[in-house]
């Protein structure tokens, strides 16, 4: 999907269209872990602690242990 967003050629660009995809998740891993397992629902509201998702929009609970 990521890949497919980045780069609509198949072929010339995958490699590097890759390394950016890597690239965005290590810099933003924050943004996953605001995003709702259950029905995708992405907002920083979602995280009420370091230790406690609450999905604002279907009320998903996921304890977080770090
Ligand atoms: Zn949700």
């Amino acid at each position: 999907m990521c890949v497919q967003f980045w780069c609509p050629l198949p072929c010339n660009y995958l490699a590097a269209s890759m390394h950016y995809c890597m690239a965005a998740n290590t810099i933003s891993p924050a943004y996953t872990s605001l995003r709702c397992s259950e029905c995708g629902y992405t907002d920083k509201k979602n995280r009420e602690s370091q230790a406690l998702f609450h999905c604002l929009s279907c009320g998903s609970i996921r304890i977080t242990q770090t």
